[in-house]
C-alpha cells in the first residue's frame, strides 16, 4: 500500500489544536497519523515524504452548494433581478448547451474546486452531468438531480421521469460520488411534487437538497399567494393559493423535513423556522456571497448554530458568486456575522474554518469520513503556502487562512482520498482540449445574449 508523509510548518486538524511542525501520514486512502514531527512513529521515517515547508496543511474544503454545470456562465447574468436571472439562465442553458458542453462546464468547475483546495462538492444539477464530471476529474461529491413542476398536474410525470434519471445515474455511483435528488424550490415545485419527491428519497435512501427561503418573493408566494412568482405562475394558468406560514413550514407540511434534507440558503426564516429545522435534524448550506450578490439578505447564522444545526458553507454557482473560493466564503461569513452582531468576534476565523470543513461534512452527513484530520478518516487534504510576504507574519494560522489568504492564491496541494490532484496550484491531470471548448462555449453565450433582449440588466 502506498505510504506518504506530508509535513508542514502548520497542521490544522480542525478537530484538535493547531500543530507546529506537524505531519500527516497517509496509508492508501486513509490517514494513519496526525501529530508533531517529533512524535512520528519510527516506521514512518522511511516513507515517501512531501515537505510543504512554510505552509498550512488542513482537511480538504467542503463546498456544500455548487452548480458545476453552470461554470461557463460566470459573469453572464450580471445585474439581473432574480426572476430574470432565473429565466435567462434557464433559457440560455436550454438553447446554448448540450450534454457534452454541460459535462465540459462541470469538469471545468471541478478543476476550479480542486485548484482551490476543495475536495468535496454538493452539487445540484438539472442534467446530471456533474456526477460524471466529479467522478472523472476526481473529487468527492453528491449530485442532487433536480426536479421541477410548479403545476400539480405535472407531479406524476415529473416523479416518473426523475425515477428513471436516478436509476440511470445511480448505477455509476462510487465510494466517492453519490446520486441524490433535489425538488428545486417552492416557486418551481408544487406541494404534491414536494411530497412525492420526499417519498422517493425515503424509499430509495437518497440524499436530498432543496433551495429554500432564499428570496422575499418566495416567502410572499408561499405565505400570501402574492408577489412576482405568484404573478408569473398565474400567467401560466397555474392555480396559486396560500400554502403555509413560511417556506420552511411548507417543507414540514409536505414531509420533506422528515428526510433531513440539506436546506440551501435559508435566509428568510424566523425563530420558529429555526426550531423546526433543528427538531427535524435538517442541515444548512450557508451561501453568504451569493445571498449578498443577488440581494437576498443575510442568513441568521448565529441562531442556526445556537440551535445545534449543522451548517456548512457553499459558494453557489459562479453565475451568482463569481468565484469558487471557500476561504473567501469563510471570510465573508465571518465579516457578515461581525456586522450583524456588531461584534468583531461573532464568528472567529477558527469557527469559520469549521464551517468550511467539519461542519460542512456534518451538513452532508459525511463527518465520519471527512472534514477533519483524524486517524482512520479519508486522506482529503488541502495545503496553502505562507511563503508570500503578504501572508506574514503568522500569529494564528486560521486567521491567516480566512482573512489573509482568501482569494489570494491557489492551493499548494490538494489530495482526494489519498490521491494527489494538485501541486503548486496546478492540476496534475487535465484535458487541454477542454480549454478551447470552454472558450467556444463562452463565445456562443455572448452571441446568444446579443440576440436576446431579456438579458438587458435592470436599472
Ligand atoms: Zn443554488
Amino acid at each position: 500500500m502506498m505510504r506518504t508523509l506530508y509535513t508542514a510548518q502548520w497542521v490544522l486538524p480542525i478537530s484538535s489544536v493547531p500543530i507546529r511542525n506537524g505531519a500527516v501520514a497517509v496509508s492508501g486512502a486513509n490517514i494513519a497519523f496526525v501529530g508533531a514531527m517529533d512524535a512520528l512513529p519510527a516506521d514512518w521515517h522511511g516513507a515517501t515524504r512531501i515537505d510543504l515547508g512554510v505552509a498550512v496543511l488542513m482537511p480538504g474544503l467542503v463546498n456544500t452548494h455548487t452548480h458545476l454545470e453552470l461554470t461557463a456562465m460566470r459573469g453572464f447574468l450580471e445585474g439581473l433581478a432574480f426572476r430574470d436571472w432565473l429565466s435567462t439562465l434557464t433559457r440560455a442553458r436550454r438553447e446554448c448547451f448540450v450534454a457534452e458542453s454541460l459535462y465540459d462546464s462541470a469538469c471545468a468547475g471541478v478543476e476550479e474546486a480542486l485548484r482551490n483546495g476543495i475536495t468535496t462538492c454538493a452539487d445540484t444539477t438539472e442534467s446530471g452531468e456533474p456526477l460524471a464530471a466529479m467522478r472523472d476529474v476526481g473529487v468527492r461529491g453528491i449530485g442532487y438531480l433536480e426536479v421541477f413542476g410548479p403545476n400539480p398536474s405535472q407531479c406524476d410525470d415529473a416523479i416518473r421521469e426523475l425515477t428513471v434519471r436516478v436509476a440511470a445515474r445511480r448505477g455509476h455511483d462510487t465510494a466517492l460520488v453519490r446520486t441524490g435528488i433535489s425538488p428545486h424550490a417552492p416557486y418551481s415545485v408544487s406541494a404534491p411534487l414536494f411530497t412525492a419527491a420526499a417519498r422517493l428519497a425515503e424509499s430509495h435512501q437518497l440524499p436530498m437538497a432543496v433551495h429554500i427561503a432564499e428570496s422575499h418573493a418566495e416567502s410572499q408566494l408561499v405565505r400570501d399567494a402574492e408577489g412576482p412568482f405568484a404573478t408569473a405562475l398565474r400567467a401560466r394558468q397555474i392555480d396559486v393559493t396560500k400554502q403555509a406560514r413560511s417556506p420552511i413550514a411548507l417543507l414540514e407540511q409536505c414531509g420533506v423535513l422528515r428526510g433531513r434534507p440539506l436546506l440551501i440558503h435559508a435566509i428568510q426564516i424566523d425563530q420558529r423556522d429555526v426550531d423546526c429545522i433543528a427538531e427535524h435534524g435538517a442541515t444548512i448550506a450557508h451561501c453568504p456571497i451569493s445571498n449578498l450578490k443577488l440581494g437576498h439578505g443575510i442568513a441568521p447564522l448565529r441562531e442556526l448554530r445556537a440551535a445545534g444545526i449543522a451548517v456548512g458553507l457553499g459558494t453557489d454557482s459562479v453565475a451568482s458568486n463569481d468565484r469558487m473560493d471557500m476561504l473567501g466564503e469563510a471570510r465573508q461569513a465571518a465579516l457578515l456575522a461581525a456586522l450583524r452582531q456588531r461584534s468583531p468576534d461573532a464568528l472567529a476565523a477558527s469557527d469559520a474554518l469549521r464551517l468550511a470543513t467539519i461542519d460542512g461534512a456534518r451538513a452532508l452527513r459525511l463527518e465520519n469520513r471527512i472534514g477533519s484530520l483524524e486517524v482512520g478518516k479519508a486522506a482529503d487534504l488541502a495545503a496553502f503556502a505562507l511563503t508570500s510576504l503578504d501572508a506574514q507574519p503568522v500569529h494564528d494560522a486560521a486567521t491567516t487562512l480566512v482573512h489573509v489568504l482568501a482569494g489570494a492564491q491557489h492551493a499548494l496541494l490538494t489530495v482526494v482520498n489519498g490521491e494527489v490532484r494538485v501541486r503548486d496550484g496546478v492540476l496534475l491531470r487535465s484535458d487541454r482540449d477542454r480549454e478551447s471548448r470552454m472558450h467556444a462555449l463562452g463565445t456562443r453565450l455572448l452571441q446568444w445574449r446579443a440576440t436576446n433582449q431579456t438579458t438587458a440588466p435592470v436599472s
